[in-house]
């Protein structure tokens, strides 16, 4: 399964999401499995081949306040047109995502769950929100 490809081990905690109940898939690229990341005391999924990230609703607005330096993590990525154009279905439950423009940055459009209120962030739209700041 693993033949040639040695995977950097990086994560912090176990590779455990939880409230998910197993391994969550990106949802716009072939990567397998989201990698859970923390930043500050939030921990959020992201996606080694695209640069995306998962999180709740909830969790947007606080990661917008992180230290720059705790941040830094979850800045990676740019901006795929061809991602950012592309439907998604939520990782978590399975549900086509709305495109919606993100209440941090209407500039920004983002993904979001209609059932569970989870949001997708493309590759560099973090970065983006981020330099827009919180509010
Ligand atoms: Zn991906
Ligand atoms: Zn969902």
């Amino acid at each position: 399964m693993t033949d040639g490809v040695s995977v950097a081990q990086k994560s912090i905690g176990p590779p455990v999401m939880a409230g998910y109940g197993g391994v969550v898939n990106c949802p716009k690229c072939d990567a397998q499995g989201l990698t859970s990341t923390q930043a500050g005391e939030i921990e959020v999924d992201l996606c080694q081949g695209c640069g995306g990230l998962w999180l709740d609703q909830s969790e947007l607005p606080r990661l917008l306040e992180l230290d720059p330096s705790q941040a830094r993590a979850l800045r990676r990525g740019r901006t795929q047109v061809r991602n950012n154009a592309r439907r998604a279905d939520c990782p978590r439950c399975g549900r086509e995502m709305l495109r919606v423009a993100s209440a941090q940055s209407r500039k920004i459009t983002v993904d979001s769950c209609p059932d569970c209120g989870g949001v997708w962030l493309d590759g560099g739209e973090f970065d983006q929100l981020f330099e827009a700041g919180p509010g």
